[in-house]
């Protein structure tokens, strides 16, 4: 089975091209709307937009089966990082890259590309497929912010395969950490820095010497943190009484992420006993861990599919977060698959050509794959 990669990269450019950055995916979603009606899918827009100030809401898009089969589902984030909008997508020795002022969008427009010719050559060719569905999210690069609005109860498909994560084509992300973050406000003592230091409390100092008792960054294998911020602003004069601190901790296992996390307040709250003041931190929880097996049935279903196009298959945990956290802690199992892209989140962001088409044929595979078994795809 051919795929057009010609068509495939003119798509892919005009999604990169569309300005989308979260909260402001309106033109996206519109475009994303025709191309599916096109394809004959029938598309619904949920109320994410509203709840969270967004211009667009989550879009669910549903294409009857013609052949045999379960529902397929895949999913995938309207959204890009900034800066995000007016992006110049070209090619280059064998990639598409922005024009450096700019990341490129891959992130997640490979996904969404692929899915459009996957399904529109297998339209072209009247190939017997199952029903198709689709999630394309909002505002998944502020935090998952959009696919917890999304209704799942609208869902048939047993799984999900979320299309967007880095590696190549064929690599397959079935554990995700748990993250908490971290917000301490620090409240000291006013004095003039000059005349009676000695009657203040540094909230600055408190912040400093919380973040040298913290262990951060590589805590073991499965462990992150992070401080994102500290951040007071004061005259050299004025002993600053109050100083703000952001940070995070990330684990693949629950039992590990709690004794971070708590390892951490500890470190801020004696800080501020050691030097006589106090603190307020705000925990939040921002996403559950998932861990699927080996042998889950949307593994199994992602890894034949892969063998089937001939590129490696390789299982692997993630220290990110996506829409499959959510997914999966709401009951529906959901896996990540690797589109390709290179460099996300950076204006350096590029999509290998010859990585596009493969995705675009793993998409094929696995739409294929469950209706029906034992063909090959050239
Ligand atoms: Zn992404």
């Amino acid at each position: 089975m051919t795929i057009h990669t010609d068509r495939l990269c003119a798509t892919f450019m005009d999604l990169c091209a569309t300005d989308s950055e979260p909260k402001r995916e309106r033109l996206l979603a519109d475009k994303l709307k025709e191309l599916l009606a096109e394809l004959g899918f029938a598309v619904l827009e949920d109320d994410a937009g509203e709840n969270i100030g967004g211009t667009a809401g989550n879009l669910f898009a549903r294409l009857p089966g013609t052949g045999e089969g379960e529902p397929v589902l895949f999913s995938c984030h309207m959204d890009r990082v900034t800066p995000g909008t007016g992006v110049t997508p070209r090619i280059e020795g064998g990639y598409i890259i922005s024009d450096g002022t700019t990341v490129l969008g891959a992130d997640d427009a490979a996904g969404l590309a692929a899915i459009l010719e996957g399904v529109r050559s297998l339209r072209e060719l009247n190939l017997p497929h199952p029903p198709i569905e689709l999630v394309f999210t909002v505002a998944e690069e502020l935090g998952l912010v959009g696919s917890p609005h999304f209704d799942l109860g609208q869902v048939s498909a047993p799984y999900a395969f979320i299309l967007d994560a880095s590696g190549p084509v064929g690599e397959i992300v079935v554990q995700a950490p748990e993250q908490v973050k971290l917000r301490a406000v620090f409240h000291g003592k006013k004095a003039h820095a000059g005349f009676a230091p000695e009657e203040g409390i540094s909230a600055i100092q408190m912040a400093a010497a919380a973040v040298g008792r913290m262990k951060l960054l590589r805590i073991d294998p499965e462990t992150t943190a992070n401080v994102g911020s500290i951040t007071a602003s004061f005259p050299t004069n004025i002993v600053p009484d109050r100083c703000e601190l952001e940070a995070e901790a990330r684990s693949l296992t629950p039992d590990k992420l709690r004794a971070q996390a708590d390892s951490m307040r500890q470190a801020l709250e004696r800080a501020a006993a050691d030097y006589g003041g106090t603190v307020d931190i705000t925990e939040t929880a921002c996403y559950q861990a998932y861990n699927l097996p080996e042998d889950a049935p949307a593994a199994i279903h992602a890894a034949r599919a892969a063998r089937r196009i001939g590129v490696s298959v390789r299982f692997k945990a993630t220290g990110g977060g996506s829409d499959a956290n959510i997914f999966n802690s709401k009951g529906l199992p959901s896996i990540v698959l690797s589109c390709g892209y290179e460099a996300v989140h950076t204006t350096g962001e590029r999509m290998s050509l010859d990585q596009l088409a493969l995705l675009a044929r793993w998409v094929v595979a696995l739409i294929l794959e469950n209706g029906r078994q034992g063909e090959e795809l050239t």
